[in-house]
């Protein structure tokens, strides 16, 4: 209560923007995600690793815009890059050069010969969907239970389900995500645990035209898969003729030059990028085989959009891709989050919190669990909630942004230093020593 106190004298004037944003926007906000009870901390700013709200509060940002800042604030490289297309057009509707770059970069990157771009998240996995649907002629999708891949229908199913509605176990309920979606959606839906190859295999039939997942979950804090996983459900999709779909839109670029691709070896059919591959601007992108790319060049498959390859988002990702993201980048970057990492575990140990570090590449997170979650059921059952719930309030009353969500992870940027990775140990340290 005391902390929940702290944070409205802190942020008065959101509270004020807050009343009257909830005028013209549910909740006052322009997406669901950015809600926040009782109100949200709106920004004015950033620059670096740090971001000022509007009651001038500084905050060492390890939010970064769900992942998106890799870059980090205003970085001077993204900025001259985007001004100088600014001056040249921002939209055409007709492709330029610049996508070309990018899209030659992202084939370097994850070794797929195809890409088209989107706008966001939620375009790259509806593409993708459309692929698997297209290619196979079959129409149930599998979908791993608790993870989010955008707003579109076929994947608006079991994202964290309420625990009274999900089934159990060994047979999930597919259960929808709100309401609104045409009759059949859910149904033709099949979910599945993280982690579980048997559990996949079990629910493969000549139905499935995909199985879209994240080859590390990242809405439930950071589950990793468990050594072996992944191949066997590249074997299990080859087998039952079902197109493999890994949602790398949150580790994408950001985990590794070539995302989760890269770092354990296992090649989709199809990859969905978005968020950190733009620096900051509205951009994704769909990477695919040379067959599937074939089914949209011959029209079957459609894909486009009018803000598709915009060149200011292409000036921004090949900016992102090709002089910020480097190889040297994504070292430090890993550098540094063990090092974040590292001190969080020595908190963790002297004040003996029931709580364990995980990581990759800029993203990591401090789970509330002393034992390690394997999917989303475990997230329910081993996390202490009340205890990540307080994690964030001290970490935003002492200058640490994080998500509104408690769930997610913090990312790191080029633009982070030690001082600032201090800032959230400190916070941490804060937190521990008063709790236990
Ligand atoms: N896929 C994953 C894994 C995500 O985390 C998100 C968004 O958080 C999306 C897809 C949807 O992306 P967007 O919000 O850009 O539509």
């Amino acid at each position: 209560e005391r902390e929940r106190a702290r944070l409205h004298t802190r942020t008065v004037r959101s509270g004020e923007l807050f009343a009257r944003a909830a005028a013209v926007m549910p909740r006052g906000v322009p997406s669901g995600f950015q809600a926040s009870d009782p109100w949200p901390t709106y920004l004015s700013h950033g620059s670096g690793a740090t971001v000022w709200d509007v009651d001038g509060n500084e905050y060492a940002d390890f939010h970064n815009g769900f992942g998106v800042m890799c870059v980090g604030h205003a970085n001077p490289v993204i900025a001259a890059a985007v001004s100088e297309r600014m001056a040249l057009g921002t939209h055409f509707a007709a492709p330029t050069e610049g996508s070309i770059v990018v899209a030659e970069e992202l084939r370097r990157r994850w070794g797929l010969p195809a890409w088209r771009f989107t706008n966001s998240g939620t375009e790259s996995t509806m593409d993708a969907v459309h692929l698997a649907r297209g290619a196979t002629g079959r129409d149930v999708m599998v979908k791993i239970e608790g993870t989010y891949h955008g707003h579109h229908d076929a994947v608006m199913v079991s994202v964290k389900p309420p625990p009274d509605r999900m089934g159990p176990r060994s047979a999930p309920v597919p259960v929808p995500y709100g309401e609104g979606f045409a009759p059949g959606t859910a149904e033709a839906t099949r979910v599945v645990p993280f982690n579980d190859a048997d559990a996949l295999r079990a629910v493969l039939d000549e139905r499935v035209a995909g199985v879209i997942m994240e080859p590390a979950m990242m809405n439930v804090n950071i589950v990793p898969p468990v050594p072996g996983y992944l191949e066997a459900v590249r074997a299990a999709c080859d087998e039952a003729g079902a197109l493999l779909i890994f949602d790398e839109v949150k580790t994408g670029a950001a985990v590794a030059a070539g995302g989760a691709t890269e770092l354990y070896g296992v090649t989709p059919d199809v990859v969905c990028l978005a968020k950190a591959m733009c620096g900051g601007l509205p951009g994704g992108a769909v990477g695919m085989t040379a067959a599937l790319g074939e089914l949209i060049a011959e029209g079957r498959v459609k894909q486009q959009g009018t803000f598709n390859g915009n060149p200011l988002t292409m000036a921004a990702a090949e900016a992102t891709l090709l002089r910020v993201l480097t190889d040297d980048a994504y070292r430090a970057l890993h550098a540094a989050n063990e090092r974040l990492m590292a001190e969080c575990d020595r908190v963790i140990e002297t004040y003996a919190l029931p709580a364990h570090t995980v990581g990759m590449g800029s993203k990591g997170c401090v789970v509330m669990s002393p034992e390690p979650v394997l999917e989303y059921r475990d997230y329910l059952t081993k996390i202490h909630h009340e205890l990540t719930d307080l994690a964030w309030l001290f970490h935003m009353n002492r200058g640490v942004f994080m998500t509104p969500g408690q769930d997610e992870e913090w990312t790191l940027s080029v633009m982070h230093s030690g001082a600032d990775r201090q800032r959230y140990v400190d916070a941490f340290e804060t937190f521990a020593r008063e709790v236990t």
